[in-house]
């Protein structure tokens, strides 16, 4: 099944930004495609997110001795964490693994291969969008992190260092020019760094949409359906069992965000993914007009204008309960620090959101081909960059369909770093048992 016979059935599953511009780049490639999903495109993760797409984030979540930080960042009140204690059971072996996994060396790894990712994002999402008739939604712009106590700039040095050292332009600005880039912003601000070749969509959720509806206009094919359960057929292919029937494919592309873990265990690989929470909330008539995409750099919060207003989002709130009811506290800590932040703000008509980040505990994406099935290729689990590596990711994706070479080294993103618990059919159809994965 690794020709690139144009006639194959591909079905995508999952119509968030990942699972959209996937299932789009194949078509342009001249596939058949399929993409089904539960809900209309575009309505889960991928609809609140705070719309940067961020060349420059390449970072791992969890670094050298970030345990020891995590009490306070706990505590804190307006602090960037909070975990679910109900789910410790879960996760706490979850941090341990991504703890143990955070060497210097690991860390150099996990930017370089965010870096390799990232790196094209803005010409991929331009292009993208161009191609789809939904160019306005997409522009390119500066992000602007913004600091208000000089020591917890100095604190996220080795932070500055990883990204100057994968080669970055970065300015430092004074609180004086930091005022002149970003007048909106309240007086107070001590540091402020500027990074280029940054892009941002105006509307998050609509741009899955309108990529959504190129899709379908040029002859694409979108099944609003619940995916039960996926299975490996004996010979080739793959089943994918809905609400309403069961449908074979001799190409399976799992881009279900969040959820990809639970189907995948179908397919006999367990990946160790969790939601990580975020939230945001929308002003609809702010009144002011930000010229950067902002990440207020201590409470990890960003700030964007888009075409229905201005969003402040942001917060990691680990959990394994996905469909809990949104934090409360949460909220209120996004409003008191959008108001304190950006002090003429017009506050009223505010509206939040939930929703979930798909997150690994290497801070990497799933990219690949299955090795149990080579049928099945797996587009997952993007954390904090999904809108951002989404564009990129659908190039990756559509060049192993066609059994082309990935324009970027995908052996970081490889699905089997980690374990399963399937067995590998052979190329005629007989099985062994599998090993078990690392993060390596
Ligand atoms: C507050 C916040 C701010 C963020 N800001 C940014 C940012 O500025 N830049 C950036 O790059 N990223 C950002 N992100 C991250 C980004 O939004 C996610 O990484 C991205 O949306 C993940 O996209 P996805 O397509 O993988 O998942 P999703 O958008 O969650 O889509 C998955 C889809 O799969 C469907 N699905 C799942 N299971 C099934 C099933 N069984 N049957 C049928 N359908 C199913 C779901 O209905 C859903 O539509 C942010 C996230 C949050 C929470």
């Amino acid at each position: 099944m690794l020709g690139s016979g144009k006639g194959k059935k591909i079905v995508v599953v999952g119509a968030g930004i990942v699972g959209v511009s996937v299932a789009r780049r194949l078509q342009e490639k001249g596939y058949q495609v399929t993409l089904i999903d539960r809900l209309s495109p575009g309505e889960a993760c991928s609809h609140g997110n705070a719309g940067v797409i961020s060349t420059s984030s390449c970072v791992p979540q969890i670094l050298p001795g970030t345990w020891k930080q995590v009490p306070g960042l706990l505590l804190a009140r307006d602090g960037p964490l909070a975990v679910d204690w109900r789910s410790l059971p879960t996760l706490l072996p979850w941090f341990a693994t991504a703890q143990r996994a955070a060497t210097p060396n690991r860390v150099m790894k996990v930017g370089q291969a965010l870096h390799a990712l990232h790196v094209k994002a803005v010409e991929d999402h331009l292009a993208q969008a161009e191609a789809a008739n939904c160019k306005q939604l997409v522009q390119r712009c500066n992000y602007l992190h913004v600091y208000r106590r000089k020591e917890a700039y100095a604190k996220d040095c080795n932070v500055w260092k990883l990204r100057r050292e994968l080669g970055m332009s970065i300015e430092e600005l004074s609180a004086g020019e930091l005022r002149e880039a970003e007048p909106a912003l309240a007086a107070g601000f001590t540091n402020g760094v500027l990074l280029s070749g940054h892009g941002r969509t105006l509307d998050p959720g609509g741009l899955v949409k309108a990529l959504a509806s190129d899709f379908e206009h040029r002859q694409g094919r979108i099944l609003q359906r619940e995916v039960r359960a996926l299975s490996q057929n004996a010979e080739r292919g793959v089943s994918i069992v809905t609400e309403e029937e069961t449908i074979n494919a001799d190409t399976l592309v799992l881009a279900a965000g969040v959820w990809s873990a639970q189907l995948a265990l179908g397919l006999g690989h367990a990946f160790p993914l969790v939601a990580e929470r975020g939230y945001h909330i929308m002003y609809a008539e702010p009144g002011i007009t930000l010229h950067n995409a902002i990440m207020f750099a201590e409470e990890k919060l960003a700030a964007n204008s888009m075409a229905q207003g201005l969003r402040v989002a942001g917060t990691a709130e680990f959990t394994t309960n996905i469909d809990k009811a949104p934090n409360g506290r949460r909220i209120a800590m996004l409003e008191r620090l959008a108001t304190r932040y950006i002090p003429n703000l017009n506050r009223t008509r505010p509206r939040h959101w939930v929703g979930s980040r798909p997150t690994l505990p290497d801070t990497l994406p799933v990219i690949g081909r299955s090795q149990l099935n080579r049928d099945v290729i797996f587009a997952f689990g993007h954390g904090h960059t999904g809108l951002t590596a989404s564009a990129t990711t659908a190039n990756i994706v559509s060049a192993l369909v066609a059994g082309e070479e990935p324009p970027i080294n995908i052996h970081p993103f490889r699905p089997e770093r980690f374990a399963t618990h399937g067995l590998i059919r052979g190329s005629k159809g007989d099985s062994v048992e599998s090993h078990a994965g690392n993060l390596g």
